[in-house]
């Protein structure tokens, strides 16, 4: 986390969210808690278990540090509910955000971590940060993949652009557009490009961990052949 985000905040009386609603699940590996080291020192952290917790959509998730930001917020006192208001030492989560009637959505991510244990969930994440990393030195003994950006939180970004290609930038992106088209309608895996440094860059985000390193292999093979 940059230094000067936290302070500038402080000093300007900023709120200081950070969005980890993709990212946040990797502070239970130890390289991804080092990466997010400082997270902890944020206002409200987003984090979405529908993503790397594995869990059914939706559940999205709010952290906050203060939880009475939450019902100076959000506390509503309308006439109708006046004979059901609980007493000081009840939650109601209709006092921490807009809605009223909500599902039990942290049911199911209780059930999981009770079922599996946190363990599994560690494991899980730390595959997958290992897995990208692995993908990254597979790619970087190719002469015909460029890594566009190192694997970070197990996505990794790289095109193909073979050592002493004569294709024009412009080339090189609807080559690998084509190459992502391709792998989707084969329908062996999910391969989508994005867009870095004004690049058509594929973008693997490896973040089930029933995908093993051959699946990896055999989606660069197929890559390799639509190029
Ligand atoms: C997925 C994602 C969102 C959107 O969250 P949803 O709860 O899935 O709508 C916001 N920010 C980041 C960084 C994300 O990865």
């Amino acid at each position: 986390m940059n230094k000067d985000t936290l302070e500038l905040s402080k000093e300007e009386k900023l709120w200081f969210h950070i969005d980890g609603a993709y990212g946040g699940a990797a502070i239970l590996d130890k390289k991804g808690k080092e990466l997010l080291k400082g997270i902890s020192k944020a206002d409200s952290i987003t984090v979405d278990p529908h993503k790397w917790f594995f869990q059914p959509y939706e559940m999205g998730c709010l952290l906050i540090r203060n939880h009475k930001h939450l019902k100076s917020t959000f506390v509503e006192k309308p006439e109708y509910l006046r004979d059901i208001e609980g007493n000081e030492s009840e939650i109601n989560f209709y006092d921490h955000g807009v809605q009223l009637t909500r599902r039990f959505r942290a049911l199911k991510f209780y059930m999981s971590l009770k079922t599996f244990g946190l363990k599994a969930f560690r494991n899980a994440i730390s595959y997958n940060i290992a897995l990208a990393e692995k993908t990254e030195r597979l790619l970087r003994k190719s002469s015909k993949w460029e890594i566009v950006s190192p694997a970070t939180l197990a996505i990794i970004n790289f095109r193909y652009n073979p050592i002493g290609n004569k294709l024009s930038e412009k080339e090189l992106d609807a080559l690998n557009q084509k190459i992502s088209e391709s792998v989707l309608a084969s329908k062996e895996a999910f391969l989508v490009t994005t867009v870095l440094n004004g690049q058509v860059v594929l973008r693997m985000c490896l973040i089930n961990p029933r995908t093993s390193f051959q699946d990896v292999k055999n989606t660069i093979a197929l890559c390799e052949q639509f190029a």
